[in-house]
């Protein structure tokens, strides 16, 4: 079958809920995959952050053969010797006192407002069905009814309502928005480190910090999602490390299998998570031995194999490289670590148009809105691809 009839066939079947490039993969191995022609490019999307550690990583793809061929799904009503072990690690690695595990980063995410509204209740003395949770505007948490929402971007929520009370937008970046928004209900601030899905937008230098100093002031939980920008992305283990804090709730999911199997974690740095009871909140598949024992795994090649590191600094080199391209189609170029975007002046016609340009030249790139073009390689591409990379990527900016 050539790539033709795979499309078709995906579009004659499939709802229309993406639209993809029209390139059919069918293998990948670290920063590369393959195309059912054979054709091989450059992943610079890494399956939005989730494939951090490269595609089919041998020691995480070992791990799981070995954990599939032992114990895969016990659910939570028994225990299992991978969920301990794994609790353990990751609270250590992050400095966490609790964890709760479940499959997709939206789950996290749900998981988070349930505990928050809880720990409102109960610990800080909200009246009833009166919790308020303060985001950003131009947020991306996940799809489900309640996350979409509080989004405001209109095509997440344009005829899927009626939504979940409860949520208060402030513009991101700006903390006096924050500290007039509080009111003595507001149970929780949820915000991304970088908004991701916004086109790689980073907040001004020293935001995290002062936006922690500000709910730890009103007693609110300062809660990161950190699904996108966790997990060595940006450079570091955690994109709060940049502003030396800890928030008081962190979501990561994505990389945290290293793209083999959907697990996410809410991780607790003060006892929000304690006030969940047995039968509060709950999921089949969360917190499987598969899952674990393969989570266990990423987390071990990310630290082992010094891919934060290489994050910072190969990040720091793309960033600069990209920035030397003289092209009026390029407005600006930001990031940190490998997550990185590229925005194009609105004359330009579009970041579509540049990814199918790239694609062509063997790149793999996905516009994020309009004028956005992200570039987010695995974190174990090394120079020389990287300088590859930019042979093909400067001429592609420089066309009309
Ligand atoms: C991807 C993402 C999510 C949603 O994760 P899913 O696994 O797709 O549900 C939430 N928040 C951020 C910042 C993300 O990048």
């Amino acid at each position: 079958m050539d790539s033709s009839e795979y499309i078709r066939l995906e579009e004659t079947y499939g709802a229309h809920n993406y639209r993809p490039l029209d390139v059919v993969l069918t293998r990948g191995q670290g920063i590369w995959v393959w195309d059912v022609d054979g054709k091989r490019y450059l992943d610079c999307l890494s399956a939005y952050s989730a494939v951090n550690q490269g595609h089919c990583h041998p020691r995480i793809q070992a791990a799981l053969m070995e954990q599939a061929g032992k114990l895969t799904l016990t659910s939570r009503a028994f225990r299992n010797d991978q969920l301990a072990l794994f609790y353990k690690e990751i609270c250590d690695l992050t400095r966490s006192h609790k964890v709760l595990p479940m499959n997709s980063g939206a789950e996290a995410v749900e998981t988070v407002i349930k505990a928050v509204r809880k720990w409102g209740y109960q610990v800080k003395g909200v009246p009833h069905n009166q919790a308020e949770i303060i985001v950003c505007s131009n947020n991306f948490h996940g799809r489900t009814i309640t996350i979409v929402g509080f989004s405001t971007d209109q095509p997440y929520r344009e005829g899927f309502g009626p939504f979940t009370p409860g949520f208060k937008v402030i513009p991101f970046g700006n903390t006096d928005a924050l500290e007039n928004a509080i009111t003595s209900n507001t149970v929780g601030f949820l915000v991304e480190p970088i908004q991701g899905e916004a086109g790689v937008i980073v907040p001004p230098p020293g935001y995290l910090a002062r936006a922690k100093t500000i709910c730890k002031k009103n007693n609110v939980v300062f809660i990161l999602d950190e699904i996108q920008t966790g997990l060595g992305r940006t450079g570091k283990l955690l994109a709060e490390e940049h502003d030396r804090i800890e928030a008081d709730l962190s979501i990561i999911g994505k990389a945290l299998s290293g793209g083999f199997y959907p697990i996410s974690a809410v991780l607790s740095n003060m006892e929000v998570l304690g006030v969940l009871r047995p039968g509060d909140h709950g999921s089949t598949f969360g917190g499987n031995p598969l899952a674990c024992a393969v989570a266990r795994m990423a987390l071990k090649v990310l630290l082992e194999e010094g891919m934060i590191d290489n994050a910072a600094k190969m990040g720091d080199y793309l960033i600069s490289q990209l920035r030397s391209i003289r092209s009026p189609n390029i407005k600006e170029v930001r990031g940190k670590g490998l997550l990185i975007g590229l925005e194009l002046h609105p004359e330009a016609g579009g970041a579509r148009r540049f990814c199918e340009a790239l694609m062509k030249k063997g790149l793999l790139c996905k516009e994020t809105h309009e004028n956005t073009v992200r570039f987010a390689p695995p974190l174990i591409i090394g120079k020389e691809d990287i300088d590859w990379a930019l042979e093909q990527i400067e001429p592609v900016f420089m066309q009309e």
